[in-house]
């Protein structure tokens, strides 16, 4: 018997060719040939007369062979080998194409077993190039349901069927039990050597069904354990413990009524900061969702308590708009709010430092100033981010460290679906805004190609002769690509827009002008002095100008999904009817297929599960981002409740053997330590 770590050449005809082959897909021990699961399975389990098979029919046939097979050469590259097989129903005609070979394998007289598609022509019935094997011995090919496996060159379907199958022999007695008896009795899932088993040759489909579920599982757990140790000291240090106020106080003051889901992330937010632990939240919601007005009545809540806030936004134009917005909020209920950026001058910053130095103030909003070293708090209670994925992990960590522990809430508009948020963020909980503010209309979305040019430049004149302002955005070109034809850059679409619209002002944005002169444009766009603003995706970070009323994208196959939602959601967001028009060369089917999903639904959260769906975790946001380890067998857009229960039992596991020490352990906290090692830079 071979060990698991075995090397893979170990297996009967796989030699220094065909390793590297499978080397390819990852494979390098026998445990890898074994956790190397099937893309899908074919169903060969039915077996029919021959008399009973319909034309274009799969099936398998018990048949004796009835005369000698013949070789014929019909012309250079075609040999054909040709018989009549018989069962006590009927007969069939057999062909196989350049097997000549066979000519001596399959033997007249003898029974066999074949797998293929019937055809009838004429009354007659013939299969080309069934599989077979001989009656009575042991099925692997035929009478079953066999595993077609993802393949790369040099490596046939039957020779990983083969060696997968010595592997399994081999060593899957040896196959560890990761899951704790308790976890795989309450979720009722069948032991290791089953599974394996199974998920390779399949008894029948609930077998396969069976596997599937406690691998998946299995999978999903260690990923769980894993995220739970990395985050495990974190989750536990011990915070300051506010009393959740009168909410009904908050929301009264307000001009309109929170919605239920805002509602819940309060409440979540609320009971997280009473209980002694620091509390770690991302709330999530889709734009315009009302993620402010969270923050905002959390901000309340801890000047109830008796401490201020810090609210961080990642550019000084959206450091203004929050200002703004929170002091409509919040001025009215009594508490104090300043503002700090790096735009400001020497004076005006020291005077807000020394604010926030002796408590003068409840509530500072701003930039990444709000943590530059020579700032001081009072008492920091609570820091509100917002758009999570512009601040680095560093930046985090440093205002961190400005109070005692203060409480974090993290604010993004990314509309992650929940199973990749629960993986990404593991122990950092979330609560999703799923609901928009009544009364938002839809931002009607169109994706054309180039020949609607002119009737979109006169819908632009259209919307800005009634005062509206539009978006262009420009895909980013990077420094030294090679610009395709047809692919727009900002800067020369801007003087296009010019030219075409002499009366109209057009500013423009892009990733290569100092931040201060962007935001200079931006702000002007924003206070109505520009009609048109063409931008690269700078503009993504969630600007508000209510009185823009159409966003374009050009070049919109260059852009994810979520992006384009992201994009669609600066327009929309005052009382102005608002359009989204996509453009793209609509020739390619993929591109077509996908800006339709964003023409068909607004709801950014099933935008992000086909997003997922068609790209793949790893691409989701940009392959930088995060390194997710690459799951085998679970479907992150479909086992939702699968990685709900690991998570729990996870964590459940977690607090009575945070290290996984016990024995009992030992062969998780190993499954654990390996996904740990592949995965070294997936978890910061
Ligand atoms: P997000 O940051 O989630 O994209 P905002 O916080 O900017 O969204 O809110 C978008 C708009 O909706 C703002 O003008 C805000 O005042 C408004 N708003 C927020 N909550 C509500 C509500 N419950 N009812 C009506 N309008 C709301
Ligand atoms: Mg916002």
């Amino acid at each position: 018997m071979a060990e698991l770590t075995t090397d893979v050449r170990y297996v009967r005809g796989v030699g220094e060719k065909r390793a590297l082959a499978l080397r390819k897909l990852g494979v390098e021990t026998l445990f890898d040939l074994i956790s190397f699961f099937p893309r899908r399975y074919e169903d060969r389990s039915k077996y029919k007369p021959i008399a009973l098979t319909g034309d274009g029919e799969s099936v398998c046939i018990r048949a004796l062979i009835a005369d000698t097979p013949q070789l014929a050469h019909i012309r250079r590259g075609l040999d054909l080998v040709r018989f009549r097989a018989v069962d006590e129903s009927g007969e069939v005609h057999i062909t196989y194409f350049n097997q000549s070979y066979l000519k001596d394998t399959l033997q007249r007289g003898e029974s066999y077993v074949f797998f293929g598609t019937v055809e009838q022509r004429g009354g007659r019935r013939q299969m080309s190039n069934p599989v077979f094997e001989r009656e009575g011995q042991e099925q692997r090919v035929t009478g079953r349901i066999v595993p077609v496996y993802p393949l790369t060159a040099g490596l046939s379907q039957k020779t990983l069927q083969q060696s997968v199958r010595q592997g399994l022999d081999e060593c899957g007695e040896r196959l560890p039990e990761l899951l704790p008896e308790p976890v795989r009795a309450r979720s009722k899932l069948v032991q290791a050597r089953y599974a394996y088993e199974n998920i390779h040759f399949p008894a029948d489909f609930g077998a396969l069904e069976l596997a599937r579920r406690r691998l998946v599982f299995e999978e999903l757990f260690v990923l769980a354990c894993a995220l739970g140790r990395v985050r495990g000291d974190r989750v536990r240090e011990s915070g300051l413990a506010f009393a959740p106020p009168e909410m009904e106080e908050f929301w009264r003051a307000l001009p309109f009524a929170p919605t239920g889901a805002q509602r819940r992330a309060v409440g979540d937010a609320l009971r997280d900061m009473d209980s002694g632990a620091v509390m770690n939240r991302l709330v999530q919601g889709d734009v315009g969702s009302g993620k402010t007005l969270v923050a905002a009545a959390l901000i309340w809540a801890a000047w109830k308590n008796g401490y201020m806030s810090a609210f961080m936004a990642p550019t000084e134009i959206l450091a203004e708009q929050h200002t703004a917005t929170l002091r409509g909020f919040l001025e009215p209920l009594g508490l104090r709010v300043g503002k700090l950026t790096g735009a400001m001058s020497a004076k005006e910053k020291r005077a807000v430092k020394a604010a926030l130095q002796g408590g003068e103030l409840d509530l500072a909003v701003g930039t990444h100033a709000l943590f530059s070293q020579d700032v001081e708090y009072k008492n920091l209670g609570l820091v509100v981010t917002d758009e999570q994925h512009r601040f680095g992990v560093e930046q985090r960590a440093a205002l961190i460290g400005k109070g005692a522990r203060p409480h974090v809430l993290v604010m993004s508009a990314t509309p992650i679906p929940r199973t990749l948020a629960l993986m990404i963020y593991g122990d950092l909980d979330v609560s999703v805004i799923d609901e928009l503010p009544p009364g938002r209309q839809k931002v009607d979305t169109f994706a054309v190609d180039e020949s609607y040019r002119e009737r979109l430049n006169g819908f632009i004149r259209k919307l800005a002769g009634e005062g509206r302002q539009v978006f262009v955005v420009c895909p980013m070109v990077e420094e030294n690509e090679e610009l395709p034809e047809k692919l727009k850059s900002a800067e020369e679409h801007a003087e296009a827009l010019r030219q075409t619209f002499p009366e109209l002002r057009v500013g423009c944005v892009h990733g290569r002008m100092k931040p201060k002169d962007k935001d200079a444009v931006m702000a002007a766009f924003a206070a109505g002095e520009t009609d048109i603003l063409v931008s690269t995706t700078v503009i993504e970070v969630g600007v508000d100008v209510p009185n823009a009323a159409l966003m374009i994208v050009e070049n919109a196959e260059r852009f994810g999904l979520s992006q384009l939602h992201q994009l669609r959601g600066r327009v929309g967001r005052g009382k102005h009817k608002s359009y989204c028009v996509l453009i793209s060369d609509m020739d390619n089917e993929d591109v077509r297929a996908r800006l339709a999903i964003l023409c068909k639904t607004g709801d950014g959260f099933r935008v992000a599960e086909e997003d997922l769906r068609l790209r793949g975790p790893g691409d989701f946001f940009g392959s930088r981002q995060h390194g997710l380890p690459v799951l085998h067998i679970a479907d992150l857009g479909g086992d939702v409740e699968a990685m709900q229960r690991a998570q729990s039992e996870a964590k459940a596991l977690l607090a009575a053997d945070p290290s996984l020490d016990a024995p009992e352990n030992a062969a998780l906290r190993e499954a654990v330590e390996r996904l740990l090692r592949q995965s070294a830079d997936s978890f910061n």
